[in-house]
């Protein structure tokens, strides 16, 4: 896709390099945001990721979204930053939960890591949520929306779907099932991300 064909006043550039998330954002936010496109970074050119080196999630999803203006030149992006907040560990992994265990995305160690962690954690202990922070850029005009998923760590990994931290994460909403054992839409129902977009949407 070529940038110039694009109408800059009615494009949002989603800055994520996750197909699944680009159908998520553009389902809550295309309805709010009548006759704009949602494009992903990707489909408009091989861009560096920026160096997410902010102290909130906020802050990472604002380096994202900026990058993605820049990289771009269009007017409007979106971006998200999320992750795991464990009541036992103080909020770890938190901002880090991408590459707790050392490498960047390698969701099996980083839950190795998790399950060690909580080894010796009791049941009434083991809280945590799964924090999402969106953000759309107009220009210099910045909205964000946060939401939370509240659940509890579990003892082993259960389930294939989802990604990252979903086999070990026992939602509240789904007594029972871990994250990983949701349909799609089930979790999109329920997670952290949908709470945010929601949140955005409904400043917009
Ligand atoms: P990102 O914001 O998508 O880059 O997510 C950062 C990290 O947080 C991921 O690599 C996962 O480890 C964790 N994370 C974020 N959202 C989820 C989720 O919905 N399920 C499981 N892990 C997640």
């Amino acid at each position: 896709m070529d940038i110039k064909d694009l109408d800059s006043n009615k494009t949002v550039v989603v800055a994520t390099g996750n197909a699944h998330k680009v159908t998520e954002i553009e389902a809550i936010l295309a309805p709010v945001m009548p006759g704009v496109r949602f494009v992903a970074l990707g489909e408009l050119g091989d861009f560096p990721d920026p160096v997410e080196d902010g102290e909130t999630f906020f802050d990472n999803a604002l380096i994202k979204a900026r990058a993605a203006q820049s990289e771009t030149g269009l007017p409007m992006a979106v971006a998200d930053d999320s992750g795991l907040c464990v009541d036992a560990l103080d909020g770890a992994p938190g901002i880090f939960s991408a590459r707790w265990a050392g490498e960047h995305g390698n969701d099996a160690a980083n839950n190795e890591k998790l399950m060690a962690q909580m080894a010796d954690v009791p049941d009434e202990a083991r809280t945590a949520r799964f924090h999402s922070s969106v953000v759309l850029v107009r220009g210099d005009e910045v909205l964000r929306g946060d939401g939370d998923c509240e659940g509890r760590v579990g003892y082993v990994p259960r389930g294939d779907g989802g990604f990252g931290y979903d086999p070990l994460f026992l939602p509240n909403d789904t007594p029972g099932k871990t994250m990983a054992e949701l349909t799609a839409d089930e979790k999109n129902a329920i997670s952290h991300r949908f709470h945010a977009l929601e949140d955005l949407s409904a400043k917009l």
